[in-house]
């Protein structure tokens, strides 16, 4: 069934509620181990309902943020689900009572207890109302952004459509652009101020009511972070900054070199190449038609998928007014389905997605037919099948770039280095403010401008707004998921090291990589890598192994420019 004819219609709370009702009663009858697992599954496939109609609900809202209807329903979920969850809490400690934990361990793997306890402990009937409410607040944050309406040069832009004149070969549009695009955030800074401060304030009153301090700890449980923890966390962010930082520093000033600028700024920061970054060639329809192609000579499983998610329109990625910036793949568990978003903006972010949230789908297809609880990783697994995949497709940049493919290949790698101390700092930065609750909007915007100084001491930013340490306020995550940051530097890590093993024998990277992917969620993140024989980015020496061999690669393919 093609994504627009499935039949949407409102999950109603009483019928969820009647249905696990069973669903817990059938446990406690369960006499055997053969009925519990059974019940299991049941209550898996009634979570994949409850997912799949509010997923359409939100998918449909995001294409097009003015339709009244979808709007209503996005509503409607923010206030039910949090109802819903308890209902699905109640359940999941009814399980860890199960006298057939064993077997169901057996049946499961331990990760069926292991996430269950996680979930459990972010929980209590208390604070629905402040879900509720943490729901509503998400939903202004990104509806603010979506309207954005930002005049430049005689027309009249969205964000999304705004960032390529950040990275135009004339400084003076960028700087002009990203100081239209500063002005605007501007003009919302007391906005964004009391958003997130009224966010943060109730999300340590839910912590508060589950017991603990503040609220990393909470923030990891839903993150559902096993194995690992804050301290942990640190450790390789201190890594970041030690083995990276440095790098990182020189790459771009390098990169200042080769533009031909005294100091980077920040509206020179993704601006690669004096003759400009690499750029797709053709339209969008054409860049669709090639990426089919290409996932057709990658693998035959990506061919079959590729096919499905376009023949059956499960992928929109072209901008239009009114429709939720930035990209996503969610799923839809019912249809067995991922749903990839985007907005295409006619620069070498559409290949980025074109492999990275196509690489989510892809594992998502992949691992569809598991059972709801072993289906998919933590945030970070789930991130190294993107971040590896925009790197498995490398041999085939020629096909989006023709020439140029040498620079994109370049800038990718350079950037994915580059990213993570911006990654490490917006984590670093969520920690510091969810230990102190009590910091004022401007104490918060202090410790930012901190960050910056230690994690990108070669980047100049003289601009409104982002000079006043606001750049946080427009990266989506730290309003809308707490901590999902950091994945983003472990799965990056993971994928340097594919990216290496690809450069040796690109074999034997698809093998290891089909092996994580095909595991879906049937362990923990650090479990799934060793089952698939993948570093952990834990280990101290795996950051700094990657790092040398990206660096190694840079240094010996330059682009002079
Ligand atoms: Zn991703």
């Amino acid at each position: 069934m093609k994504f627009s004819d499935i039949p949407y219609t409102r999950l109603v709370y009483k019928d969820v509620a009647a249905q696990m009702a069973d669903i817990a009663a059938a446990l406690e009858a369960a006499d055997n181990a053969q009925a519990a697992a059974e019940v299991v599954l049941r209550a898996g496939l009634c979570l994949d309902e409850v997912q799949t109609a509010g997923m359409l609900a939100y998918v449909r809202n995001s294409l097009d943020t003015t339709d009244a209807f979808y709007a209503a329903e996005q509503d409607y979920y923010d206030e039910t689900m949090p109802r819903l969850t308890e209902l699905f809490h109640n359940f999941d400690l009814k399980l860890l009572e199960s006298p057939f934990r064993k077997e169901l361990a057996d049946r499961f793997g331990e990760i069926l207890f292991t996430k269950t306890e996680i979930e459990a402990r972010t929980f209590n009937s208390e604070i629905i109302a402040d879900l509720q409410e943490e729901n509503r607040l998400v939903t202004v944050y990104d509806n603010l952004l979506a309207g954005a309406e930002i005049s430049f040069k005689g027309g009249v832009y969205t964000l999304a459509q705004l960032s390529p004149f950040h990275r135009d070969p004339d400084r003076g549009v960028r700087r002009r652009s990203m100081e239209a695009r500063a002005s605007w955030f501007a003009s919302k800074a007391d906005e964004l101020d009391e958003l997130y401060d009224a966010l943060l304030k109730l999300r340590t009153q839910m912590a508060r009511k589950l017991g603990h301090d503040d609220y990393i700890a909470m923030g990891y449980d839903r993150r559902g972070r096993d194995g690992y923890g804050p301290k942990e966390v640190q450790v390789f962010r201190d890594a970041i900054a030690k083995s990276i930082v440095p790098l990182a520093a020189t790459l771009k000033a390098q990169q200042a070199a080769r533009i031909g600028v005294d100091r980077l700024t920040l509206y020179d920061d993704d601006f690669q190449f004096k003759s400009g970054n690499a750029a797709p060639e053709g339209t969008p329809d054409e860049i669709f038609t090639r990426a089919r192609e290409i996932y057709h000579r990658l693998s035959v499983e990506t061919g079959r998928f590729f096919e499905s998610l376009v023949g059956r329109e499960y992928i929109d990625v072209l901008t239009r007014k009114g429709k939720r910036t930035g990209g996503y793949c969610t799923d839809l568990p019912l249809y067995k389905m991922p749903f990839v978003f985007a907005n295409f903006n006619g620069t070498s972010d559409d290949i980025d997605t074109m492999t990275h949230e196509v690489g989510h789908a892809f594992a998502y297809w992949m691992a569809a037919d598991l059972p709801s609880v072993l289906r998919t990783p933590t945030y970070e697994g789930a991130e190294v099948h993107s971040m590896s995949m925009e790197f498995l497709t490398w041999p085939w940049m020629e096909d989006f770039f023709g020439g140029g493919a040498r620079k994109y290949r370049y800038a990718h790698l350079a950037g994915s280095l580059t990213f993570l101390p911006y990654g490490a700092m917006v984590d670093e930065f969520q920690h510091i403010v969810y230990a102190q609750p009590g910091l004022t909007p401007r104490q918060r915007c202090d410790a930012w401008k901190e960050l910056e100084a230690k994690y990108r001491p070669y980047l100049d930013i003289d601009l409104p707004f982002y000079g006043e340490g606001r750049r946080w306020q427009a990266q989506s995550h730290i309003y809308d998921l707490p901590f999902y940051y950091i994945d983003y530097c472990l799965a990056q890590t993971v994928a340097l090291g594919v990216w290496a093993l690809a450069q040796k024998n690109a074999g034997s990277a698809w093998e290891k990589y089909m092996a994580f992917v095909k595991l879906g969620g049937a362990d923990s993140f650090t479990g799934l890598l060793q089952a698939a024989n993948l570093d952990n980015p834990f280990q101290p020496q795996t950051l700094s192994t990657v790092a040398a061999a990206a660096a190694e690669w840079l240094a010996a393919n330059p682009v002079a420019g």
